[in-house]
């Protein structure tokens, strides 16, 4: 893409994500899953992994996720409509990995998150959060996994990268990368973020833009 292409998608991301976006209604079941009408760009992560603080940095919004940590009250995907006219959705899957969590509610999220990636054409895209000081963990795997096997386009997005020395991000970030190569439906590109400095968060409203558009 040329230069001036690229910044003219930079500010029609930029003017996108500080125009409307509002939430539109919690889904705790695929039956109250909103029409399919527009482009999806879906979160998902570890519980505490950043996902609500990365959709607020995304956003310009103090509260637009709620950051609350409580195992049980996550088990919903959340749609927010971004545009007027509206042009695509964000929506914020339940958070995984909670060592604590009944074996019910794992099973509940399995069949949730599964539906809804089997089940969804206009999703173009699930951007996986991965905390920079931990790298990969096994409930990541098992996402990315679940990912390849619904042939959802996905991409790894590193949170947290104030917490972490350059070296150490770098480090991380190769690992990450290496494994994603392995894995059929994941990006090859990964991204890098922090939404307590903002770092890479513009960049990101660019990808969930392009892959809207895709
Ligand atoms: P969620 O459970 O994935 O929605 O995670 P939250 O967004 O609630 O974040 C979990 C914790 O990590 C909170 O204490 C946040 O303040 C903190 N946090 C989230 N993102 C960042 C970041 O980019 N940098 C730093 N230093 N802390 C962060």
């Amino acid at each position: 893409m040329s230069e001036a292409a690229d910044q003219e998608l930079a500010e029609h991301a930029r003017k996108l994500f500080a125009g409307r976006i509002e939430f539109l209604k919690s889904a705790p079941e695929l039956k109250f899953l909103p029409d399919p009408v527009v482009p999806e760009v879906a979160f998902a992560g570890r519980s505490n992994v950043g996902k609500s603080s990365l959709l607020n940095a995304l956003t310009n919004r103090n509260k637009l996720a709620r950051t609350s940590n409580t195992p049980g009250r996550t088990q919903e995907l959340n749609f927010f409509d971004v545009g007027d006219p509206l042009q695509l959705r964000l929506v914020d899957m339940p958070g995984y990995g909670f060592a604590e969590a009944p074996k019910d509610l794992v099973k509940r999220w399995k069949h949730l998150v599964n539906d809804y990636l089997r089940g969804r054409a206009v999703l173009k895209r699930v951007l996986v959060l991965i905390d920079s000081r931990h790298g990969l963990k096994s409930p990541d795997r098992e996402i990315m996994e679940m990912l390849d096997n619904a042939a959802v386009s996905y991409q790894l997005v590193l949170t947290k990268s104030d917490k972490v020395k350059p070296a150490a991000l770098g480090a991380v970030y190769e690992g990450v990368a290496d494994e994603a190569r392995k894995h059929p439906a994941a990006h090859p590109a990964i991204f890098t973020t922090s939404s307590e400095t903002g770092s890479g968060i513009a960049e990101l409203r660019t990808v969930i833009l392009e892959a809207a558009a895709s």
